[in-house]
């Protein structure tokens, strides 16, 4: 029994791109067919947050694209532009991007790019931090009953523009805040300001997924204080549950009275 495609898809062929999901760090949470991009492609273009033991599984050329939270060593256009030029030469390319590359990886621009210029792509997903993260705390990100909303989102927006960390933070949900770490006291100001008690969980998952990860587990209140000394790459997951326990608490009473 074989786990690949029997037929090859898209990024395996010569003159097409394959964006591909690294996943949070570690070698071993790629998927098969990330890896079988990784030893069929000609060269690879990779981001800052791909760990050398990734790149270590591909003979192909490596090009570090030096992106950076906030900081593009190369300009996304550049990038566009030499991803698709090398696929022009009939290469077989791959892209690979930390985590998943749909979850704030600029996959549109690429996507687009290529398109533009009537070459193949294809995207191979990988695992992104907020799954690492709670598989490194032990804990799933929805709970039946307790959290079956999840956002992703980033604190980290486009110049001039300014992110809405609270929107649609209600009971029920999971925030997983990706690029949040320079922001730490709007997080918190503005999620208090939705009205989220001050008691929500709060953990930071600085490595989630990688022998080096950290984990800091506070509260809403107080998080910019409690994640002193963390730095990225880092996640935020913020749990606002419903109040089952409240409905536990009169019961409880009762049975006492
Ligand atoms: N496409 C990636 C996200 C890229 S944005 C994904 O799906 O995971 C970069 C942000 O992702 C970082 O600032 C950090 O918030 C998060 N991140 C990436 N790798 C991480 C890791 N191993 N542990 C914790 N957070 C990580």
């Amino acid at each position: 029994m074989s786990f690949l495609p029997p037929v090859p898809l898209i990024g395996s062929r010569p003159g097409a791109i394959a964006l591909v999901g690294a996943g949070p760090g570690a070698a071993d949470m790629l998927t098969l067919r990330a890896l079988d991009r990784l030893q069929n492609a000609d060269v690879v273009f990779y981001d800052r947050l791909v760990h050398p033991e990734v790149l270590a599984l591909t003979q192909a050329r490596k090009v570090f694209v030096g992106k950076e939270v906030g900081a593009n060593a190369w300009p996304q256009e550049r990038i566009n532009r030499v991803i698709v030029a090398a696929a022009m030469e009939g290469l077989r390319v791959v892209r690979l991007k930390s985590g998943d590359p749909s979850v704030f990886g600029r996959a549109c621009e690429e996507l687009d790019a290529a398109r533009h210029a009537g070459i193949e792509i294809e995207i191979v997903p990988g695992i992104t931090a907020a799954s690492a993260a709670a598989a490194s705390l032990g804990r799933p990100l929805t709970e039946r009953g307790r959290t079956e909303r999840l956002i992703l989102a980033t604190a980290t927006c486009r110049a001039g523009e300014s992110a809405t960390i609270g929107a649609g933070f209600v009971p029920g949900t999971t925030l997983a805040l990706y690029m949040a770490m320079h922001r730490l006291a709007t997080v918190e100001a503005d999620l208090l300001a939705t009205g989220a008690p001050e008691d929500c969980a709060v953990e930071f998952v600085q490595q989630a997924g990688t022998p080096v990860q950290r984990i800091v587990k506070t509260t809403l209140r107080g998080m910019s204080a409690a994640a002193e000394g963390l730095s990225n790459p880092a996640i935020i997951l913020i749990r606002w549950p419903h109040m089952t326990h409240m409905a536990a608490r009169p019961r409880a009473l009762v049975a006492t009275a």
